[in-house]
């Protein structure tokens, strides 16, 4: 099985890649446009630094060749998105070339990194369509691999790690990412076109590899062939038999000069399986326990590094682990060290504990016994003479008794709760 993709990620710029039009992405149609994004005739566009600036930077963490000098050339084709008849792209003269992205058992080679824009939006409706030049012109890189991913779960790891390599550079593969696949579990290649989001593409590759498998099983060759992916029935169907690959013209783009690279500063490249391993191996923490806590967390990469080493082991993943459940923005070195020491002495962080750190106030937990804790629910059970009685009829009426004592005493309102339970108990079968 031979599975490659071409992805394409919007890069997190305030303007558009060839004119100062803002890329945010609004409801109202066409307001964030200008000639140059709407390609009117004798329009010049104007390269941005800042797109080439992060498109260096991924270059560079997905360890490609990246050029000093790149140029652009126009894809020649017609479509409505694109009134101009050329798309700006690259090609050989791209910003990257052979890279490499390391999962697991291989590496997934990095064909080219290119630099394009985004063409504008077709919006269907029922017998016509309309046209929205809002996203016209967003800057995109496309990340072309070699097909070296094997099978399905190479597949998962390896748009895993490619999106938390890009996390850490900023920009965010979420929703609208859009990914050509090509999977080919017999001799000729099939190609799934513009599968939109990251779950729709491991789907279609699912279904791919599923209808694929079956032909082959048969002792036939799944032909060559483009195919669509239905996001509602979360399957492919095939759209273009090719008989050839599609002819563009591609000339070089005259509006535009040979733009230099090497002095746009992409600073040190961080790549999160690299500092995971590291950590896991300097530390003694488990490889893969670091690396969910890091994927998608540069403040728990921070709070890592900086307090590996210093305290117990297990205290720091699990202060760590705990800050995910709360809401812990802007809680600091200083706060989290705190946390630590906190959950060393065997304390429970709450969200109440989080939230008094993170003001700044000082928070004391005591460290109460167990005994000392079943007493003081014994007392607030028992200040209410018919408090057993309203129990049997509805369970909350010990919320806020859970409540008290979970902030009190730094404690789970679960474990609380459970304790709760087991003294009514007690008390009822006395
Ligand atoms: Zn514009």
């Amino acid at each position: 099985m031979k599975i490659g993709l071409e992805m394409h990620v919007a890069l997190p710029t305030k303007s558009k890649l060839f004119c100062s039009c803002s890329t945010e992405q609004v409801e109202e149609p066409n307001v964030n446009i200008c000639p140059i994004c709407m390609g009117f005739p004798g329009s010049r566009p104007v390269l941005n630094a800042e797109a080439v600036r992060i498109a260096k930077a991924i270059a560079t963490v997905l360890k490609c060749e990246v050029k000093d000098k790149i140029s652009f050339i126009r894809k020649i084709y017609f479509y409505p998105d694109l009134p101009k008849s050329f798309q700006i792209t690259q090609l050989s003269e791209a910003i990257g070339s052979k890279g490499s992205l390391a999962i697991t058992d291989k590496d997934v080679g990095i064909r080219r990194i290119q630099i394009e824009e985004d063409p504008a939006k077709i919006v269907r409706q029922d017998n016509y369509s309309l046209i929205d030049f809002n996203r016209s012109g967003v800057p995109l890189v496309e990340i072309v691999t070699e097909p070296d991913i094997a099978s399905e779960d190479e597949l998962k790891e390896a748009v895993s790690t490619l999106r938390s390599v890009l996390y850490y550079i900023g920009v965010d593969v979420e929703q609208e990412v859009k990914t050509d696949l090509n999977i080919s579990l017999g001799d000729e290649r099939v190609e799934i076109k513009n599968v939109t989001g990251v779950r729709n593409l491991i789907y279609a590759a699912e279904y791919e590899i599923k209808r694929q498998g079956e032909i082959v099983q048969k002792g036939k060759q799944p032909e060559k062939e483009t195919r669509s992916f239905d996001e509602q029935t979360r399957t492919t169907k095939s759209s273009r038999k090719k008989e050839s690959e599609e002819e563009y013209g591609f000339i070089y783009e005259p509006d535009l000069t040979d733009y230099e690279t090497s002095g746009l500063k992409v600073g040190e490249p961080i790549i999160p399986h690299e500092e995971a391993a590291r950590i896991s191996s300097e530390f003694g923490f488990s490889y893969k326990t670091v690396l969910e806590l890091i994927s998608f967390d540069r403040n728990s990469l921070s709070l890592l590094s900086k307090s590996a080493g210093k305290f117990d082991q297990k205290a720091v993943i699990s202060t760590l682990e705990d800050l995910k459940k709360f809401d812990s923005t802007g809680i600091g070195q200083e706060g989290f060290e705190k946390l630590v020491r906190m959950s060393a002495d065997g304390v429970t962080i709450t969200q109440s504990i989080v939230s008094g750190i993170k003001s700044g106030r000082e928070v004391t937990v005591k460290r109460a016994t167990q005994d000392e804790i079943d007493a003081a629910i014994t007392e607030l059970l028992t200040k209410d003479r018919t408090l057993l009685e309203k129990y049997k009829e509805n369970k909350n009426v010990v919320n806020f008794i859970v409540g008290q004592i979970s902030r009190k005493y730094g404690l789970q309102p679960k474990d609380v709760l459970d304790r709760i339970k087991f003294i009514i108990q007690r008390m009822s079968d006395n």
